[in-house]
């Protein structure tokens, strides 16, 4: 199945039609290191041109079709994903290197966003305004426009469905760029875009690198809104650049989310959770709790135990079914992970797991270890910036009081989660987090429906919710003046 499913070559996807054209580039199997595809990248003109094409489409029927219509393309949509997730899981996990169950859950994920925002289509209303002097007063919610959505590689194609679904349901057209290590998934959604009835031009993906033409999409006069998940760094600059014609802008950023362990915890669920909360995708995650902030009279207990599960990790090869962890994404990346792991201990860390590459893996693979640093301060680097690998952090609190000062005392605010069997602590503890998610006794954090997004410096804006098609609508007020007598404060 696997050799039929993956091609040699992928083309852009622009106007409903595969196009090859831009410069080829080789794409790379971050678990081998070996070549995997050649992919068109677009230049400003095939930019250019998937901006015209959406624009085009965009005069179609798409954005004034009867709701129900464009709802039957979003749930045949869901459908064609669904029917293909096994192919499309191989071909994530071999260009994103994740273990094959966790591309299969993400395409999962997938399909159910899109029969989310398939049910929503329905019910985008506006209101009536109560309004005096025979006046009668209503909002319509119009489609923004062309939207560039701008997606990073940890989640290439659930990524793609975050911000596609809500784009589409609310009416708008799309120029998609994934990001440029992880562009398979992205071409093959278009096409299933299109296979759905959905008209072409509606969804355009061009593969792109960042940098010049990234900025050259965002400032491009034909796009209405971007929509970015990615880097703090990058988000400040593409909102910079976005603001130049005032675009509309929603931020998906970086992450550096706690995870409290209180005394009264239930340890062996706090235990399995927190693994699975930093180790899942190799913690490239943007919402990985990858800081441990421990009660000090549970500590060494948890520590202890936390190290005995992460041991047991199976990582490896993403294609094998027992694999629990597979590659990161490239050797470039397993460096910085590892120059963070080194730089922790010179500040002063313990390294009680990990620490470096697994034995037997491919010698060109990006991979590292499940790692745990202890006694680590919280002003720290490893503390305080994003890693974006397999490594956690544990720093000791005392009072409920630390916990949170030590939780919120980073710049980000994305996710967070709580471990306490004390209901009221539970509540109060999620309140005083300045974070957009907060799981109490779960690792668990996105599913269709939750607002997800972040607060202070990972972003604004929210993913997967019945608002976000409100992101991708303009409001429009109608003022209509129903009485006899004329409006005619002059007098004239
Ligand atoms: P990145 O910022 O390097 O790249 C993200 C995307 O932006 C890629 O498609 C890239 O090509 C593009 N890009 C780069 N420069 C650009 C520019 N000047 N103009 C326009 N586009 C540009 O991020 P990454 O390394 O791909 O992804 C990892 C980051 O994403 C982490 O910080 C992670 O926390 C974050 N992330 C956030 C969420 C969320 O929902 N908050 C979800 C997933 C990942």
């Amino acid at each position: 199945m696997m050799a039929e499913s993956m091609r040699s070559t992928y083309g852009l996807f622009i106007g409903g039609k595969e196009v090859m054209s831009g410069a080829s580039r080789t794409v790379f199997e971050p678990a081998t290191g070996e070549p995997l595809a050649q992919v068109y990248f677009g230049g400003r003109d095939e930019i250019d041109k998937a901006v015209e094409a959406a624009n085009a489409a965009l005069k179609g029927p798409w954005g004034r079709m009867a709701p129900g219509r464009r709802a039957r393309a979003l749930f045949k949509l869901a459908q064609l994903l669904a029917e293909r997730q096994d192919e499309l899981a191989v071909i994530e996990a071999r260009n994103a290197g994740k273990a094959l169950w966790s591309a299969k859950a993400e395409i999962a994920q997938a399909v159910e966003d899109f029969e989310y925002y398939a049910g929503a289509v329905t019910k985008l209303c506006g209101e009536t305004i109560p309004q005096g002097g025979g006046m009668l007063a209503y909002t319509l919610r119009e489609p923004i426009g062309v939207c560039a959505q701008i997606v990073p590689w940890n989640y290439p194609l659930m990524m793609a469905a975050w911000k596609l679904a809500p784009a589409l349901a609310a009416g708008c057209a799309v120029v998609l760029k994934p990001a440029s290590a992880t562009p398979i998934t992205a071409l093959l959604l278009g096409e299933i875009c299109r296979d759905a009835g959905i008209p072409d031009g509606v969804v355009n993906v061009v593969p792109a690198p960042g940098g010049e033409i990234g900025d050259y999409l965002v400032e491009h006069p034909g796009i209405r809104k971007v929509t970015f998940t990615g880097e703090t760094e990058t988000g400040r600059r593409v909102m910079e650049r976005a603001s130049r014609l005032l675009k509309r802008v929603t931020l998906e950023l970086g992450g550096k989310s706690p995870n409290i362990v209180f005394q009264d915890a239930d340890l062996d669920a706090a235990v399995a959770g927190s693994v699975y909360a930093i180790y899942y995708n190799a913690g490239q995650s943007c919402e990985a709790r990858s800081r441990l902030i421990i009660h000090e009279s549970v500590y060494d207990e948890f520590l202890g135990r936390f190290e005995e599960k992460a041991k047991t990790l199976r990582v490896g090869d993403p294609l094998d079914p027992k694999t629990q962890i597979g590659a990161l994404i490239s050797r470039e990346h397993e460096a910085r992970v590892d120059g963070y792991v080194r730089q922790g201990v010179q500040d002063g860390a313990k390294l009680l797991l990990g620490g470096g590459r697994p034995e037997g893996v491919q010698e060109k693979g990006a991979f590292y270890l499940p790692t745990l640093l202890g006694d680590v301060r919280a002003e720290s680097r490893v503390a305080q910036e994003e890693i974006f690998g397999p490594v956690v952090t544990a720093t000791r609190f005392s009072t409920e009081a630390e916990a949170v000062a030590i939780a919120n005392g980073v710049d980000y605010g994305l996710a967070g989660t709580i471990w306490t069997r004390d209901v009221g602590q539970a509540h109060r503890v999620a309140r005083a987090v300045e974070s957009g998610l907060i799981g109490v006794n779960t690792p668990l954090t996105g599913a269709p429906g939750l607002p997800f997004g972040g607060y202070k410096q990972s972003g604004f804006g929210r993913e997967m919710a019945m608002e976000t098609l409100h992101l991708y609508t303009e409001q429009k007020t109608v003022l209509v003046h129903t009485a006899e007598k004329p409006v005619n404060p002059f007098g004239v």
